[in-house]
């Protein structure tokens, strides 16, 4: 049927026309199941048929990448140890797993750093082999095809895959808009609808059709209408981008000159680039729970890499804020028991105080690193006093043991992540023993208003401009304006040019945003003057309903744009 209107949330900004990728999901993991030595036979023709299959798809990657992916897929450890298994009475499927996890585990644990992709094309061939076995197909991200996903749930593995060049749009049942893959893709522009309720059942493969998150739909089939308005909406904001492109060279200072760090939040060394493209001066917070991903942690001298390689390309400071894995970014091998309520439960700095090697390795990385550049380091998800001393106490014992080895350390600063409401209200006793601090209005408005960032059916009840949001923010700008030390925002709240000038009258010296972000919330700050904006902030904290503040802002944003 033409024009078929599917309702979704918006979870990343932007709209796109292009065809569909259905990718349906099957863990990749063994079962246990064993064949007996008649079905060998059989076994083996199934995995030759899939092995040609996958060699003939690997048709649509570049040729010295497809070129590296047969190299491994019929090479004699992956091929071969695929057979040797079989031959031993390990069913297809999970001996094309166990073959795959074993050589990621041996060339990830190489020094080389040419053995070490070699892991990632050992995934990249099991993870396509064993979904072909399945009878699924892969799709191939090519910047010639750009698709639009359609799936139940990203999963990390297709999250660490995501480019901006080769993917359209992604429509997923789950997954809210600060959930993990929909915090990539908004790093990384790709526009996203998430909360399509039976998503397999509601479009097809193979369809054109429109992401649009800023409607909240997802148009199956569009006519022609509905093309022509998206395209006119697709030129529009291109022109609007690229009218904005002059503004990465320039300084970030308020309409009176009041400076302001204009930072970007990353996932990894990749992400570097572009936010130095984009115009920003700093990581307002790399989220380095993503480089822990997979099927072990990254040892210390492998972090200690990754961070001082991303200290080295920033122009300015690079907040780094420790593990925050557990809730809603679950990692397996980090993973606990299930939860009743895991928003609530072992997550965050609490798994990390509960797991001090881990917690102990990747301070002492960060701090191998901390003279590559100006390294701060930040502990999320603060309830209590006594973790900060715990943290406090931890820091110094990786200085110390790095110390007594003969490491050479730089400087470094240290600081908390405000997004629990008592961190909030504690921010005066909190900061006493810290650098600086920074805003989560991610988890802030899911722990204020008890609505779960990640389920959109209470979205309408998750918003970081419900009046409490806010008079928790300016609680804790007024605590470190008290203490005298720099306060930011890493959540999405200052990613939305709305609340820049609420944002700057409270006084917050740094915002870090997602990089295809920074033009649009540049344009805005230079155009604030910070005194209308003090008295702007004061009237803002007097609305008492998420409506009248959204309003208000809106108003405040149109007088001086
Ligand atoms: C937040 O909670 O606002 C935040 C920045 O952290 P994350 O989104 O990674 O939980
Ligand atoms: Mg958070």
């Amino acid at each position: 049927m033409k024009n078929t209107m599917i309702e979704g949330l918006s979870v990343s900004a932007g709209l796109s026309i292009g065809s569909t990728f259905v990718l349906r999901n099957v863990p990749f993991e063994t079962t246990g199941d064993r064949i007996n030595e008649g079905q060998v036979d059989t076994s083996l023709s199934r995995i030759a048929e899939a092995c040609a299959k996958v060699s003939r798809d690997l048709g649509g990657y570049a040729d010295s990448e497809a070129e590296s992916l047969r190299h491994m897929l019929e090479g004699p450890l992956f091929h071969g140890g695929i057979v040797d298994r079989v031959g031993s009475g390990q069913s297809p499927e999970d001996a094309v797993v166990q073959t795959t996890q074993d050589l990621m585990v041996i060339f990830g644990e190489s020094p080389d750093p040419v053995y070490r992709s070699r892991a990632e094309d050992a995934e990249e061939v099991g993870r396509r082999l064993f979904r072909t076995l399945h009878g699924l197909s892969t799709p191939i991200l090519s910047a010639e095809r750009p698709v639009i996903l359609v799936t139940d749930e990203m999963t990390a593995f297709d999250v660490t895959r995501l480019r901006a060049d080769c993917v359209a749009g992604i429509v997923t049942e789950r997954g809210g808009a600060t959930s993990h893959f929909a915090i990539v893709a908004k790093q990384l522009g790709i526009p996203a609808v998430s909360g399509v309720r039976n998503v397999f059942d509601v479009i097809p493969d193979e369809a054109q059709c429109i992401c649009d998150p800023g409607h909240g739909k997802v148009i199956v089939e569009p006519d022609e209408s509905a093309v022509a308005e998206a395209q006119g909406r697709i030129a529009k904001a291109k022109a609007a981008k690229s009218s904005l492109a002059h503004l990465a060279g320039r300084k970030t200072v308020t309409a009176d000159g009041v400076p302001v760090n204009l930072w970007a939040n990353i996932t990894g060394p990749n992400d570097v680039q572009p936010l130095i493209d984009a115009g920003a001066s700093g990581v307002g917070m790399f989220r380095t729970e993503f480089i822990f991903e997979g099927d072990e942690a990254p040892s210390e001298e492998r972090q200690s890499y990754i961070y001082g390689d991303i200290l080295k390309r920033t122009p300015g400071p690079v907040i780094m804020r420790t593990i925050e894995a557990g809730g809603d970014k679950i990692i397996p091998y980090l993973a606990g028991d299930p939860e009743e309520n895991p928003n609530l439960g072992w997550q965050g700095l609490r798994m990390c105080l509960d797991m001090e090697d881990l917690f102990l390795q990747q301070l002492r990385g960060m701090l191998r690193a901390s003279t590559e550049g100006d390294l701060w380091i930040m502990f999320p998800f603060v309830s209590a006093l006594w973790e900060l001393q715990k943290c406090r106490e931890l820091v110094s014992k990786a200085h110390s043991q790095l110390e007594a080895q003969g490491v050479p350390l730089g400087r470094y600063k240290v600081g908390i992540m405000i997004e629990v409401p008592s961190a909030a209200l504690m921010a005066d006793e909190y900061l006493k023993d810290f650098d600086f601090c920074s805003i989560g209005t991610n988890d802030l408005t899911q722990f204020t208003l008890a609505a779960d960032r990640m389920n959109p059916k209470v979205a309408r009840w998750y918003d970081p401009f419900h009046p409490a949001v806010l008079r928790l923010i300016a609680m804790s700008a007024a605590a470190a304006g008290r203490a005298g030390k720099p306060i930011g925002m890493a959540g999405d709240m200052a990613s939305n040019p709305l609340s820049i000038p609420f944002l700057l009258g409270l006084g917050l010296e740094i915002l870090s945003v997602t990089a295809p972000k920074v033009a649009a919330v540049k344009q805005t700050i230079l155009s604030v003057d910070s005194r209308w904006a003090k008295e702007m902030a004061r009237d803002a904290l007097k609305l008492s309903s998420t409506e009248a503040v959204r309003e208000f802002f809106q108003a405040k944003l149109e007088d001086i744009l």
